[in-house]
């Protein structure tokens, strides 16, 4: 009795391993392909922008209907949602220009109003006071990479470290793609980090390094952004 009851409680605890195994093995499948294969283009674009202009999007380009204009040009190899290690949330997308740092010109998508702290080399954050999508609530506009590799920083010289509640429109030009990472021997790919944060109805934006802080750019884009829904297509206008 006691013996088959054991055997019983093994056999279930086995089958609940290998149901456990398929499906972490299934997620895991599916985090590498979807990842996987953005990184793959996104190899083939930084080392041949040229080749693929058909997967550019073009800065001041206005979606369809959607409210934002997109902020700098270039092929956006990560999305809103990507994981780029396993338990790891991308909290923006990542539109990488495919020329040198200091080159591909960034602007703001909205109206808004523009501060950069003063230990901020390579950042800028716009409050767009009525979220156009969502009206009756204050959201956030966040560029960053706008440094050199050793942080020599390329935002315009109208927004000095420390800039706060500056106006701008939709299209001013807010400095150039950069690839400072904050490790000088570590630099990014040139790239503009765009992302959308949520205010803490206090006036004050919320951390920018956490999913749930940020907001799914898609519709404000006019753009699939969203990694668990874009199923492999290049993100451009049609
Ligand atoms: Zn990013």
């Amino acid at each position: 009795m006691i013996r088959s009851r054991r055997k019983t409680f093994l056999t279930t605890s086995l089958s609940v391993l290998f149901v456990l195994a398929l499906v972490g093995g299934y997620f895991a499948y599916r985090w590498y392909s979807r990842s996987g294969e953005r990184t793959t283009r996104l190899f083939s674009w930084l080392r041949e922008p040229d080749a693929h202009p058909d997967w550019a999007i073009q800065a001041g380009q206005h979606c369809g209907e959607a409210p934002f204009e997109m902020p700098t040009s270039g092929y956006i190899g990560f999305l809103w949602d990507d994981s780029f290690r396993p338990g790891h949330h991308h909290q923006g997308i990542d539109i990488f220009g495919g020329t040198e740092a200091g080159l591909t010109p960034v602007y703001a998508a909205y109206d808004g109003y523009l501060t950069r702290l003063p230990d901020w080399k390579s950042t800028l954050i716009i409050r767009i006071p009525a979220d156009p999508l969502k009206p009756g609530r204050q959201i956030w506009t966040y560029y960053t990479h706008l440094a050199d590799q050793q942080g020599n920083s390329f935002v315009d010289a109208a927004f000095p470290p420390g800039s706060t509640e500056v106006f701008v429109e939709a299209g001013t030009q807010l400095g150039f793609q950069g690839d400072y990472s904050g490790d000088p021997n570590n630099p990014t790919g040139v790239h503009l980090h765009f992302s959308i944060v949520l205010d803490d109805g206090q006036g004050q934006f919320l951390n920018e390094l956490m999913i749930q802080n940020t907001i799914d750019p898609s519709p404000y884009l006019g753009l699939n952004l969203n990694a668990k829904q874009n199923s492999g297509e290049v993100p451009v206008c049609k």
